[in-house]
């Protein structure tokens, strides 16, 4: 399985992210986890990003695509399947990944599209704020997250519902619940990726389908 995740900061990525590589025993690639390990780190890349990340703001494109396109080879070395989360934030990113992906024949089968509304991921960052004291969860920092969210990160939802593997899962429920109607939706996709090719294929909203996974 070869799956992208889109989400606004705090829906869920790192979570569902890390249950979905485990599930399918593929690499979790994250771009956020992978740049702060560089500022950890003091590498020349970590000193190039620490002032965007500390400020909420995107870094240069050009920088996570090189990282993620070292990934990608990582990956394809292990078989080929991965969960990328962070990436694409916006249109170039997402055209340009489609690009490498392509060469290296690892386009995505599903970009999986966590819903949250922005009260409910303040709280949660907020709140993880507490627990993990990470630089970028301040309230002022996190309504910048959201604002570039909205502005550049969500539009490319619509791309990937135009490219037919949209899948829309609502995220504002307990973490088994949304991780087992992901895992529910991709299993149920596994064996049709292959043979269904994109363009006949249409987005799935399993978004009002809380009640059906068990919904409180
Ligand atoms: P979140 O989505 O919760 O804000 P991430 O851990 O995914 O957290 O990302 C944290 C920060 O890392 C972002 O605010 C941004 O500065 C940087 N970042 C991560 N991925 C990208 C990307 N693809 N393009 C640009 N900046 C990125």
């Amino acid at each position: 399985m070869r799956i992208l995740l889109v989400a606004p900061p705090g829906a869920g990525k790192g979570t569902q992210g890390a249950l979905i590589a485990n599930h399918f025993g593929i690499p979790h690639i994250a771009t956020g986890d992978l740049l702060r390990d560089h500022v950890a780190r003091r590498t020349p890349l970590g000193r190039a990003v620490q002032d965007h990340l500390s400020r909420g703001e995107l870094v240069p494109d050009e920088i996570v695509l090189e990282m993620v396109r070292t990934e990608f080879i990582a990956a394809k070395a292990e078989g080929g399947g991965y969960v990328l989360d962070g990436m694409p934030r916006n249109i170039t990113q997402a055209r340009a990944l489609y690009e490498i992906a392509l060469t290296l024949e690892m386009t995505a089968n599903v970009a999986l599209h966590l819903k949250a509304d922005d009260e409910e991921l303040t709280r949660r960052l907020l709140a993880r704020a507490t627990l993990e004291g990470r630089s970028d969860d301040t309230e002022e920092v996190i309504r910048r997250r959201l604002a570039i969210y909205h502005e550049v990160t969500h539009p490319i939802v619509d791309w990937y519902a135009s490219r037919g593997i949209l899948v829309s899962v609502d995220a504002v429920r307990p973490v088994d619940r949304v991780a087992r109607q992901i895992l529910t939706a991709l299993e149920a996709m596994r064996p049709l990726i292959d043979h269904v090719p994109e363009h006949v294929r249409q987005p799935i909203d399993l978004t009002g389908l809380g009640a059906a996974f068990g919904q409180d």
